[in-house]
């Protein structure tokens, strides 16, 4: 079969390499649509993020080696000795992160906790190829109502899922999402059916703020022209917002915010509110931490999401409460157009792309 396989940074090649073999608690899988995440886009091009160390070691001591492919759509073709929860002809999509089944949490019945498992794409192989070998843990059957495209997002929008979760939101509350690219948007729509009050959304592109009044957003500022965190303070009553969403920051080299969204973040909580930071930096930042604890701030960061995220995603989708249409703004064909998906997926501000490119391989 084919499959892309990595040379090293920025040098992925189409190979002829041997189909898998189906094996017991597996699923053989036909990739229908799938996307690089923005850290897989990052990664492929050895930009340092979440995980550089992990897939730069294997480069040096593995290469070629197929990586990267989590985020995807796929047909059931064959299924593996004990497996119940899937059949041949099912769509399935899947949690990136796996248990590992063996340390003390997955042998208490505690797996969600687990951080020792099996990455998808970074230490198994993922779906930029003609067929894959997927652990059956890892799968939720996708609702006939959910399009591929919108498949090929569960597991970002699982992510999002448990960053909401995180926040605990209390009916009424004040939300503020800095950044609305596939995971402020996907965050916005979340707490809107989590029982938030006002919601007010900033982004500096002024596609990303149209795409979040059309989502549900009350307010969505263009950073380019308003004071966010004096709008947000007006918007409050002076106070600031009960939960902040920090999903902008980044490398500006990629068009992200730097670290400035997020100390406009911190400024625009509420004293004993609570800041979530979703972003990746991908470098240490400087923080005046006396500023938080002074105003009693709780800084959070999202659970790692599980399969019932992963459930609950795909029951926001099948019953309309989020739309991901509107977020998914490349969709390329074939096998041979994965390297542009990543190109765009990681130059996102260049390409005025919300989601990452998604490439459909089975029309
Ligand atoms: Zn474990």
């Amino acid at each position: 079969m084919k499959a892309w396989r990595f040379y090293g940074f920025g040098d992925m090649r189409l190979d002829d390499v041997p189909e898998p073999v189906c094996r017991p608690g597996h699923v053989l899988a036909e990739p229908l649509c799938v996307q690089p995440s923005v850290t897989d886009s990052q990664l492929a091009f050895g930009i340092p993020t979440l995980a550089y160390e992990a897939i730069k070691r294997r480069l040096d001591t593995e290469a070629p080696v197929q990586l990267f492919g989590h985020e995807f759509c796929a047909r059931v073709v064959e299924i593996g000795a004990g497996v119940t929860r899937v059949k041949p002809g099912d769509r399935v999509a899947a949690r990136a992160k796996l248990p590992c089944g063996s340390c003390p949490f997955c042998l208490e019945g505690k797996n969600h906790l687990c951080r020792k498992g099996p990455i998808i794409g970074f230490q198994l192989p993922g779906c930029f190829a003609e067929r894959a070998l997927l652990p059956e843990i890892a799968l939720v059957r996708v609702d006939d109502r959910i399009s591929d495209s919108e498949a090929a997002c569960m597991q970002s929008l699982s992510d999002s899922v448990a960053a909401v979760e995180t926040a605990g939101i209390a009916i009424g509350d004040s939300v503020a999402i800095y950044g609305q690219g596939s995971m402020g948007l996907e965050c916005l729509q979340i707490a809107r059916a989590s029982g938030a009050g006002l919601i007010v959304t900033v982004d500096v592109r002024e596609e990303a703020c149209r795409a979040s009044r059309e989502l549900g957003a009350d307010v969505a500022l263009s950073a380019r022209g308003d004071d966010p965190v004096a709008a947000i303070q007006g918007l409050t009553g002076g106070n600031g917002a009960d939960v902040v969403f920090e999903c902008a920051g980044g490398s500006p080299k990629q068009g992200l915010a730097g670290t400035q969204s997020l100390l406009q973040a911190i400024e625009s909580v509420r004293s004993g509110g609570k800041l979530v930071g979703v972003s990746w930096f991908g470098a240490p930042l400087e923080l005046d931490v006396d500023r938080l604890r002074e105003r009693s701030l709780r800084l959070l960061f999202p659970d790692i999401s599980t399969l019932a995220h992963l459930e609950h995603a795909v029951r926001l989708v099948a019953s309309g409460r989020v739309r991901l249409k509107p977020t998914i703004t490349h969709v390329l064909f074939g096998l041979a157009a994965v390297p542009q998906a990543f190109e765009i997926t990681a130059n996102k501000g260049k390409h005025q792309a919300i989601n990452p490119a998604q490439v459909v391989l089975c029309p």
